[in-house]
This record gives C-alpha cells, structure tokens and sequence, in this order.
C-alpha cells in the first residue's frame, strides 16, 4: 500500500508527486499519456501542449516578426528572412521532450514510483489502474489525489476535423495558413493567433462577447485591443460563431453579431473556448467522490473532496485553469497529508498572457472593487516614460497600482507591456508581504530597468511620482 497515489501527471499532479515523496510519504503517479514504446509522458498538458509549446512558439515567432522588417528604427535592415517552420517546430518538441523527459529523473531522484495506464479511484480508497492491453490492476493507498486536468470544448458548431482544430492542433500546422480563424479571444485565442499572425497569417478572432478581456482590468484591456488591431489581429467582438462547414481544403463560418449573420472562409480554423475538467471515468459513483454544479470535481478549501482521504487539485477543481494554480495545490495538499497546515492563498494567483507585449495582472481590478463598495487610490505610470522601454523599443502600455484609500495596502497591480509577467510578480512578493503602495515607493529599484515603472506607479498612487508631471495641490 502507498501512502499516496497521484492519478495524473500534469503540472498539479507531478508536483504532488514529489512534494509527496520528500515528505517521506511512498508515493506513486499514474499517467495515462504514452510515448511511442508505451511508456508514460509525464508533464500533462502544460509541458506537452500548452505552456511550454505556446511559449516556444511565441518565442521564435516574435524573433521572426522583428527580422522580418521589425528592426528599421534601430537602423537595422535584412533583405530577405527565410521561414524554416519544420525547424521551429523541431525546436519546440525538443524542448517538449527535454522537459517531459526531465520529469523522469525528478521522480528517480526523489523517489516516486511513476505507474503507465489509467487510473480510477474505487471504494475503499483503492486506485484501479487499467493498462494499454485492458488488464486491470487495483492498488490501495492511504491517500489518492485526482489530478487528471482538462481538455478543450468541442463544439457543436464546430467540430474537430483536418482544418478545424483545438489549441494542440494549433500548435502542431504543417504550414502557415494563409487565412486562419479563431474562436474565442481568450487567453489562447491571443497568444496562438499572435504566432501565426507573426508568422504570415491574415488570422480573424471571433469573441462572442462585446467586452474584450472581460477578466482583465478595463483600461488595460483597451489598450490591448487597441496594440492588438495595430499588430494585424482582426478581432469581431459581439460575434458568436453558429455554424461551420468543411470546405475540404478551407472551412466556412458562420456567426451571428449585432447586424445580422456573416460568413467568412479561412484555411483553418482553431476553436479556443475555454476547457473542460477530464472527471469521465476517474471516480466509481461509490468512491464518495463528487462532481460541484460546475461540473468540477468538488472539494473544499484544502482541496479535500466528499472522501475521506481522498483530494483533487490543478484543472480539475474550481479556480482558474493556470499551471501554478495546479502546482501550489500539489504542494498545499502533500503538505496537509503529512500533517503540515498548509494553506494556498487564492486571492494572489498571478494571470499572465503571453502576448507582445504581456498582459499581467494580480489582485483586485477597479471594476472589481467598485462592485464590492471598496474606497482604493490608483498610480499609473506609462512605459513611454521609461528610460529603459524606450531603449528596447518597448514603451506601449503602462503599470496600474490599486491601493486601499484608507491603509495604502496593494490591492491590485495591473502592467500591459514589457516583462509585464515579471514586473507583476516583484508586486505579488510584496503584496504576500502585506506591503503598502508607500512600501513599494520606498524601494529601491536598479536603474535603467522596466521595473521602475512599477516603483513609479506605486509612487503615483500617493502623487509622488518623479518622472510624471503630478497634480501639486
Ligand atoms: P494537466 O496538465 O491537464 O495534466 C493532467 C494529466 O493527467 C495529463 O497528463 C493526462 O494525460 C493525465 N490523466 C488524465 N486522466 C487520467 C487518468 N484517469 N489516469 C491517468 N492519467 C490521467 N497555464 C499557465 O499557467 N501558463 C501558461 O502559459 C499556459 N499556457 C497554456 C497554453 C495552452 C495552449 C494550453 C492548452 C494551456 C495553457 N495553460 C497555461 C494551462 C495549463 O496547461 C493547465 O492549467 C495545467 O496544465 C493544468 O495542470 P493539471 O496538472 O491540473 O492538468
Ligand atoms: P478562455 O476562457 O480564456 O477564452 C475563451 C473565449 O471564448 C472567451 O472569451 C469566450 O467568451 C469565447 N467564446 C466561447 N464560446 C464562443 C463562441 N461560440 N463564439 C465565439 N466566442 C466564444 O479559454 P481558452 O482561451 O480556451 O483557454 C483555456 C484555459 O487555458 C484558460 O482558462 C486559461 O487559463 C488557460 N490558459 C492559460 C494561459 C496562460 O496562462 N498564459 C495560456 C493558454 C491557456
């Protein structure tokens, strides 16, 4: 008997694993996903087909866009750049596979036991693990954590087929289509319709609903749609798809917006709607494990489901879908298990997207606060200002700080532009630390650097910035 079996070896799952394993705890992860010669990938989706492909991709295509014209203002000119995609994407599974592989060794070193097959939690805190051949094998621990993440959403209006694709099938064109449509302007329609727009694409993004970045703070999102129309994305807010047809070698559409119904025909289409949590088959109805109204798996705070001893992290549980959402649990879980009090703080998950620039946000946004009757003070500061954008040609956008009106706490750090993802992630440090805009204020940040646009905007939240002309009272 193991005294934890993860089922599931995604970015929630794998960490679990390990985090399991150095607490001294036996541990074993399932995973049903296989190379070639049968064995388990671990990784999940995050290694395999999400964060690190996308971000290869988004990489080597930003690389090809700037040699492709990008670079006339730093006096930079080439006459002919050359697309070798076969070698961008080689370069892109090579990294896939370094990882994938690297998580191998992680579990050889600290001891986890990695099973190949699918695994089910049964009565009586059993896992039944069914192999490739069918056979089944049943394995009891003391502890089993459901960590079997998510699949996109098909859709009846636009089923898989050879040119309409999910996000994976995005990832993996042979060539770069002409005319690509995308639906969905969410975090991968964005960051998958930025590479191949990159990369030649005249790419159409189809957003059912009329806000642009709903989740994202208003002004940011403004301002993004604005850089993004600039970049060649054409994105049809208010437009909801309704149906597609297989043209053989293009795909028609059909969506509705506020003036009627319009068609548009592209080569391919990717359908980036969201994701749904893997729970199919992972719990017998007698395990005592249950679905929430959502249809995630339910559990509490502590990811603890309706079984006794048994917990359920990453994808597959409420909260967003993000990698270190996923990981943290993994950690917080393994930690409870082996009697430690761990606690995950749901109010500071970083969201990133991976655009050029980056959009990053952590905390509460205006909207957010207003709904809630809260008094905040806002700094801004834009990147134009910034000695070291401008030197990177990189000064589109600006750094927002939301504080409480009364004690100063940071509530919110908002950034659209260079390193955003890092620059929000020096914020959310502090933040954990229960800083105050003036404690940021006080900080000294290296010169020249990006990340002075975050001590600038901390600074502004209390009319102190230097290099803005502030209001003097
Ligand atoms: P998964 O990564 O989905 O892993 C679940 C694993 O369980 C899989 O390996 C699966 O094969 C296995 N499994 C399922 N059922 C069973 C079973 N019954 N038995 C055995 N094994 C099973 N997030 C970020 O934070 N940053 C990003 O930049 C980012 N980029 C993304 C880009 C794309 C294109 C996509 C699609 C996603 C991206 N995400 C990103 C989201 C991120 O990939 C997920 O949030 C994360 O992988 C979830 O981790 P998980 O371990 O819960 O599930
Ligand atoms: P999403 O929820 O981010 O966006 C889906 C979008 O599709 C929404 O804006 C929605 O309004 C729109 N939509 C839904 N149905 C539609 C229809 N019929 N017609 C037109 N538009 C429609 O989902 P996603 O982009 O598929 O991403 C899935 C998950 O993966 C996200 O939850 C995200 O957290 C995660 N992810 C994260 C990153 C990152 O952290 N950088 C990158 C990629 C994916």
């Amino acid at each position: 008997m193991y005294d934890v079996i993860v089922i599931g070896g995604g970015p929630a799952g794998y960490v679990a694993a390990i985090r399991s394993s150095q607490l001294g705890l036996s541990t074993a992860c399932v995973e049903e996903f296989v190379d070639d010669s049968g064995n388990a990938v671990f990784g999940g989706t995050c290694l395999n087909v999400g964060c690190i492909p996308s971000k290869a991709l988004l990489d080597s295509s930003h690389r090809f866009y700037e040699a492709a014209g990008h670079l006339d203002t730093h006096g930079i000119k080439i006459e002919k750049v050359k697309l070798d995609l076969n070698v961008m994407m080689d370069r892109k599974d090579s990294i896939v596979k370094k990882l994938t592989g690297g998580i191998g060794g992680l579990f050889a070193a600290n001891k986890v036991t990695p099973i190949t097959g699918r695994g089910k939690v049964i009565a009586g805190n059993n896992v039944e693990i069914t192999k490739s051949d069918g056979t089944t094998e049943t394995i009891a621990a003391k502890n089993i954590i459901i960590a079997t993440g998510s699949s996109p959403i098909e859709i009846a209006s636009a089923e898989f087929n050879n040119n309409v694709v999910d996000s994976t099938g995005a990832l993996e064109f042979t060539e770069v289509p002409k005319t690509l449509g995308v639906i969905g302007a969410g975090v991968i329609g964005l960051e998958l319709g930025s590479v191949w727009a990159r990369l030649g694409s005249k790419v159409t993004v189809i957003e059912a609903m009329d806000d642009f970045l709903f989740m994202a703070d208003k002004e940011i999102a403004k301002d993004c749609l604005k850089d993004f129309k600039k970049q060649g994305l054409d994105i049809k807010l208010g437009s909801r798809l309704i149906a597609s047809k297989n043209l053989k070698k293009s795909v028609k559409i059909s969506y509705e917006n506020s003036t009627g119904t319009e068609e548009m025909e592209f080569d391919k289409l990717v359908v980036a709607v969201g994701r749904r949590p893997n729970v199919q088959n992972v719990f017998s109805e007698d395990s005592g494990v249950h679905l929430d109204e959502r249809g995630f798996i339910s559990v509490d705070d502590h990811c603890q489901t309706s079984a006794s001893n048994v917990w359920a992290i990453g994808d597959v549980v409420r909260g967003p879908m993000l990698a270190h959402k996923g990981s943290e649990e993994g950690v917080m879980v393994a930690e409870r298990i082996a009697g430690k009090h761990a606690e995950m703080n749901y109010d500071l998950v970083p969201s990133v997207i991976y655009t050029h620039p980056e959009i990053a946000w952590v905390g509460k946004n205006e909207e957010e606060l207003k709904s809630e009757n809260r008094s905040y003070k806002v700094g801004k500061f834009p990147f134009a200002a910034s000695g070291r954008a401008l030197a990177v040609d990189q000064s589109t956008g600006f750094v927002k700080v939301i504080s409480d009106a009364s004690t100063d706490t940071i509530l919110g750090v908002h950034v659209f532009g260079p390193s955003a993802a890092e620059i929000v992630q020096q914020a959310l440090i502090s933040m954990e630390f229960g800083a105050s805009s003036e404690d940021l204020g006080l900080t000294i940040f290296s010169h020249p650097t990006v990340s002075e646009a975050l001590h600038e905007a901390a600074l502004a939240v209390n009319n102190q910035a230097i290099h803005i002309g502030n209001k003097r009272k």
